[in-house]
């Protein structure tokens, strides 16, 4: 198993694959990523698939695939925290030797009596310790067992956390809790000391929901006499209106955003980067930038608000800075087959100046590859009056006869036609629009004239023209 060497940092993220790679676990991966990264040390990966019943590989599979779109890269093959159990098992064997773990013979009745007067002297829940000094003989023949840490009773735990600052948590707050099981299988607490300590992680960043656990975890390095890594507990993810994060806010799996949202990980990388981590005014970052500019002390302490708004108009910005030939492969995968890259990446500039999204960068596309007759929306086909269609074929004969087909050349020619006529551009824009496209929005018409090129652009206006009788 890996291990730092001396002074190295070494970062870890560590998701129970029992959904899918959320929007908050994507942001701990991200800072533990650019931690290490910042300081030329390791990033590492576990899976903390210890509960078998509600770790799925589809999980596994979702993470692992959410990680690589957002290009963070590990150094070491993930570390799979169940294969680990045999190891877990023997530290707590020699924590039992050592002294600082003892067998409880309690049973499941017993413990339950105990929480029910607990409960009834509205006392905290914890193992009270009954079998912490008790002699192991005076348990009943071949009863089961769970070893439990002997926590200290007396004095207090410090952490400084280097996002949440100083922390003090009394001993006698911390119970005897148990580190293996009846039938031998590892607790989660122990599994996680267990495993950051032999990855040799030397920072610890993750969810603030995590700080209690810090200090549970805690002891067992005391006891092991493991050196104490780094903790950075941030923050939790809230929605925009403060409340905890949940579906409403846009609380969905990383790969939600890509394939149901159309957002680019440049995008989803930059907007997590900013999300509770602030360098000055600076809204954008190249992953290099945000690798030499990261710290843990940049990371504010309260929560951050998600904004789903805020991530499209980053999305938008980014889809702008794209190359034309990378948005014209993603945009073609979501309109089919009829799509054509090469088209598709002579049109970008036009198409992209305003899309917040692959939806809509793909919705705008669509026209260039609508075969005739064209499906007309409802609006569209309303804007097709007879009085419409009369234009259309004065529009028409006009367009035939123009050499240059350019976007410059035939917003020139239109704009005479429309004042020949003495009537506004728009007149003539709506029906335009609406026989070349099918619908009532797109990207500028001269440009939608220009793409879809003479031939097709007047076999569309024909197809919806009425004879002018001239
Ligand atoms: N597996 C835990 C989670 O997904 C994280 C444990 C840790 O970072 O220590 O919440």
């Amino acid at each position: 198993m890996a291990s730092g060497s001396e002074g190295q940092v070494v970062t870890r993220f560590a998701p129970s694959p029992t959904g899918f790679l959320h929007i908050g676990g994507a942001r701990t991966a991200l800072f533990n990523w650019l931690y290490a990264r910042h300081h030329g040390g390791k990033a590492l990966l576990r899976i903390e698939d210890t509960d078998r019943k509600r770790s799925t590989q589809e999980a596994i599979d979702a993470i692992l695939d959410g990680l690589a779109w957002l290009g963070l890269d590990y150094d070491e093959p993930p570390v799979f925290q169940s294969e680990r159990a045999a190891r877990h098992a023997a530290v707590a064997e020699e924590l039992l030797a050592s002294g600082h773990a003892y067998k409880c013979y309690a049973t499941p009745e017993e413990l339950e009596e105990m929480r029910a007067e607990q409960r009834a002297k509205k006392l905290p829940l914890r193992y009270d310790g009954r079998w912490r000094d008790r002699d192991p003989s005076e348990a009943p023949q071949g009863a089961h067992y769970v070893i439990r840490l002997k926590t200290p009773n007396e004095g207090e735990m410090v952490i400084d956390d280097r996002v949440q600052g100083r922390v003090t948590v009394k001993n006698a707050e911390i119970d005897d809790y148990v580190l293996l099981r009846a039938d031998g299988t590892p607790t989660y607490m122990l599994a996680v000391v267990v495993d950051d300590h032999d990855m040799g992680v030397t920072h610890i960043v993750r969810g603030d929901d995590h700080l209690n656990n810090a200090f549970r975890q805690l002891p067992i390095y005391h006891a092991m006499g493991w050196p104490i890594p780094v903790y950075a507990h941030i923050p939790l993810i809230h929605g925009n209106d403060g409340a905890k994060l949940s579906k409403r806010h846009g609380a969905m799996g990383v790969d939600a955003y890509r394939d149901e949202l159309g957002i680019l990980p440049e995008a989803l990388f930059n907007y997590l980067l900013r999300l509770g981590w602030g360098f000055g005014d600076q809204e954008e970052f190249t992953r290099e930038e945000a690798i030499a500019a990261f710290t843990l002390e940049g990371v504010g302490k309260s929560p951050s608000r998600f904004d789903m708004k805020k991530l499209l108009s980053m999305n938008g910005t980014y889809i702008r800075k794209a190359d034309d030939g990378e948005l014209a492969g993603l945009v073609a995968a979501r309109i089919g087959p009829q799509a054509d890259v090469a088209v598709l990446t002579t049109a970008m500039p036009v198409l992209k100046t305003r899309a917040r999204d692959l939806h809509e960068l793909a919705d705008g596309a669509g026209f260039l590859f609508s075969s005739r007759p064209l499906s007309m929306s409802e609006k569209a086909q309303e804007l097709l009056t007879p009085e419409a269609r009369v234009l259309l074929g004065g529009i028409s004969e006009r367009l035939a006869a123009e050499a240059h087909w350019t976007t410059e050349a035939l917003e020139a020619n239109l704009k005479t036609y429309a004042e020949d006529l003495g009537l506004g551009l728009g007149k003539l824009a709506q029906p335009l629009r609406a026989a070349l496209t099918g619908q009532t929005t797109s990207p500028g018409i001269f440009d939608v004239l220009a793409l879809l090129g003479k031939e097709e652009s007047l076999a569309r206006i024909d197809a919806q023209a009425a004879e002018t009788g001239k």
